[in-house]
């Protein structure tokens, strides 16, 4: 089964609980897929490197690496700790040279960003961002992150976007718990994660009934955060992904209050008369963080 005349890219979708692995050029086309569990660096990597290194065997050699990885990370290039995780507190990962790991078996471009900014491009190529030139890709999950894809291009600026790191109002007296988030309480993460409903309810998020008060206030925050982001980057649109974010009950609420928030303020159609489709679930659904590795993979390919 050799490789035919298109090249096949390597994407990798390095998330904190497990990792996707696949080769392929796209939604339609992927050779070869791998999941595994999230341990140590060097385990984790060797996983990795063993899946591309069966691959190139069958399919021959690959054309580049896309790698989107959790956060945070250094994606500049021209950094002396280019491919780094940085302090996280997630255990052994801080400063893993992940890439390194991949660079030490593989001689061909290996190109490395957040996870959610290469969902984004995903979303771009395939999904539900396609001709845009301005949107934002928002996971919410067990963690929150954004990308963002700003004119044309994936946004980095000084390190990457923190999205999920924003504060928020909070109200005390109508939610005392304090928040998860280990750096600031009660960010957007510390109020609207997965892992703070989990902790505020004692039930996981999937078990809470629809009516329960968790939803309104988890919109309330939601909302919250994606005023700010339209009036800071000014999207053309807003993909929701994860576990938390694509619940089905919970998007209508989410599209309600961004809008009330809002205000008019905002004088565009895309919010005063569309926000069912301003803001959205992903058109890749939870396949865009691993076909947004192997976008990514394509944008640096020499003829990708
Ligand atoms: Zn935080």
């Amino acid at each position: 089964m050799k490789n035919n005349s298109s090249p096949l890219y390597g994407g990798i979708e390095g998330g904190g609980t497990k990792f996707v692995c696949a080769v392929g050029t796209g939604p339609n086309n992927i050779q070869a897929e791998v999941r595994f569990q999230t341990t140590s660096p060097e385990e984790t990597m060797a996983q990795a490197v063993d899946f591309f290194k069966q691959q190139e065997a069958a399919f021959g050699k690959l054309a580049s690496i896309g790698f989107g990885s959790f956060g945070p990370l250094d994606p500049n290039p021209d950094s002396p700790t280019y491919g780094y995780i940085l302090p996280t507190p997630k255990p052994g990962w801080t400063n893993a040279n992940v890439v390194g790991m991949l660079r030490n078996h593989f001689d061909i471009p290996i190109i490395f960003d957040t996870d959610v900014n290469a969902a984004a491009l995903g979303e771009w190529q395939w999904g539900k961002g396609q001709g845009l030139g301005t949107f934002i890709y928002l996971t919410i999950g067990t963690g929150i992150g954004g990308g963002a894809y700003v004119e044309g291009k994936l946004l980095h600026g000084l390190v990457h976007p923190e999205m999920g790191h924003i504060p928020l109002p909070h109200d005390k007296s109508k939610d005392p718990f304090e928040g998860v988030c280990p750096f600031h309480g009660d960010c957007l993460e510390g109020l609207a994660s997965g892992l703070s409903i989990e902790k505020r309810w004692g039930r996981r998020g999937a078990s809470l009934e629809v009516d329960h008060p968790a939803w309104d206030l988890e919109a309330e925050y939601i909302a919250s955060a994606l005023a700010t982001f339209s009036y800071t980057i000014s999207p053309e649109r807003i993909i929701l992904g994860g576990g938390v974010g694509q619940l089905p009950h919970l998007l209508p609420r989410i599209q309600q209050r961004t809008q009330k928030l809002i205000n008019g303020y905002i004088k565009s159609a895309a919010i005063l008369e569309n926000i069912e489709t301003y803001i959205t679930h992903p058109g890749l659904g939870n396949r865009s963080g691993v076909l947004g590795a192997l976008a990514v993979a394509k944008q640096a390919a020499p003829d990708g």
